[in-house]
């Protein structure tokens, strides 16, 4: 008898993952998914239309995918009486992959994001998004396909952690009382205040995941962004101690600028970039950067500043990821748009390409290849949803479903 009161496990198997947090895929894994709220129904059925036909044009009858439904947001209050009932996290962590629609985040009431209480319960520290530009794709710069970049996000620290006291409450006024006290610091009594940790063990796996992307993918180099001129010991440390990773466990495959002067030979370059400059960067020579790895809040700003380079939120994919535990959610990265809920309008290739991502990580590259080359095609024939359509000349404006008919016929 199932565990679980309201998922129902499919007939399938479960993907493991060895001590490394390496992934081994069976033919038939169950793979979790959240359909979200708003447009998330919308792209989820247009997606799970495109995953299921590539899966079927690459290796026809031997593999499928069981899909497991997970409940979260809207659906399981409805369904389950809670926003993020217990066994989500308990289906998502047994069975090691999911991937899901944006959720609504209810207003008021003490909720914290849906979204970041998966990230934080289910440990999932690094938050990855690759930027590249698809031909055809309308983008707002003059050479879109200058930027092909993969962020590393820190999930679970920095002011992100939660950890602030409203003004004028006795909490921040204690808060503030103490930091006076103890350290003489000057801190206005109208203040709301906050904490920002970041720690030597966070940083380190983050860092360590972005390098052996870099390893993994032949990439040439890993730039370690910060505002370490200003917040010394937080993202200051953050430099610091991603160098100290570079020596400690890759002096065979890569090196910090300042043990090299920027001469890295054939070894990968870790090099390091001051936040508000690289938002300029990107913009003027994005062909510098590949990997990046920073903390939370930067990284929140970056990826949305690149995914505007490459044709905005609609197209921009993501994953949360544990590299130690193997567990991993791979989600659209826009919200849930609900002024065009349940219309069939919206663009379904954010999710579409954190499926591709998915499939990369279980190892189904052939999927993988099959859906990013389909996509291509239908962008380079100008057959787009209305997002895309109201900057292109000549476009044809598909609805979400008919976009993902329109990808799958160009398998
Ligand atoms: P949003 O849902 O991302 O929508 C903002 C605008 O982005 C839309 O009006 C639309 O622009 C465009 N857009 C979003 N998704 C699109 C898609 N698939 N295809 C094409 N265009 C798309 O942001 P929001 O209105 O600020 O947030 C709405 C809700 O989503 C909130 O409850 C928020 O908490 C939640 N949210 C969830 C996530 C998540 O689950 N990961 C992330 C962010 C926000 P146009 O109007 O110009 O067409």
């Amino acid at each position: 008898m199932s565990k679980y009161t309201h998922i129902v496990v499919p007939e399938g198997e479960k993907i493991q993952v060895d001590a490394t947090g390496r992934v081994q895929t069976p033919d038939t894994p169950i793979i979790g998914f959240i359909e979200g709220d708003g447009t998330g129904p919308d792209i989820w059925a247009a997606s799970k239309y495109l995953f299921d036909a590539a899966v079927r044009h690459c290796y026809g009858d031997k593999r499928r995918v069981a899909w497991m439904e997970v409940y979260a947001g809207e659906k399981a209050n409805q369904h389950c009486g809670s926003y993020l009932p217990d066994e989500t996290f308990d289906a998502i962590r047994e069975y090691a992959i999911a991937i899901k629609g944006p959720l609504t985040t209810p207003v008021g009431g003490g909720f914290r994001s849906l979204n970041v209480s998966l990230r934080q319960q289910l440990d999932l520290f690094a938050c990855v998004r690759p930027v590249r530009h698809f031909e055809g794709v309308p983008s707002p710069v003059k050479e879109p396909e200058a930027v092909d970049m993969i962020i590393f996000r820190e999930n679970t620290e920095d002011v992100y952690a939660g950890m602030e006291l409203e003004e004028g409450t006795a909490e921040a006024k204690k808060l503030i009382d103490f930091c006076t006290r103890e350290f003489g610091w000057t801190i206005r009594p109208d203040s709301g205040v906050g904490i920002k940790p970041i720690s030597i063990s966070g940083t380190k796996r983050l860092v360590r995941a972005a390098l052996n992307h870099a390893v993994e993918h032949n990439r040439k180099s890993v730039t370690l962004v910060h505002k370490g001129n200003i917040q010394k010991y937080t993202e200051g440390a953050f430099r610091k101690w991603g160098y100290e990773l570079v020596r400690e466990e890759f002096s065979d495959v890569a090196v910090g600028w300042d043990d090299c002067q920027g001469q890295p030979g054939d070894k990968i370059l870790v090099k390091d970039a001051i936040a508000d400059i690289l938002l300029q960067q990107i913009l003027t020579r994005p062909r510098e950067f590949e990997v990046v790895a920073t903390m939370n809040l930067n990284g929140d700003y970056f990826s949305d500043a690149l995914a505007a380079q490459v044709g905005g939120i609609g197209i921009a994919p993501g994953a949360n990821i544990n590299y130690e535990t193997g567990v991993a959610i791979f989600e659209a990265t826009h919200g849930t748009a609900p002024k065009y809920a349940n219309l069939d309008k919206v663009n379904p290739s954010s999710l579409v390409l954190s499926g591709v991502m998915m499939f990369e990580h279980m190892g189904w590259n052939e999927v993988a290849d099959a859906i990013i080359t389909a996509l291509t095609r239908t962008f380079k024939q100008k057959k787009v949803t209305y997002d895309f359509a109201r900057l292109m000349s000549g476009a044809t404006e598909l609805k979400c479903s008919e976009f993902a008919k329109a990808v799958a016929e160009n398998f």
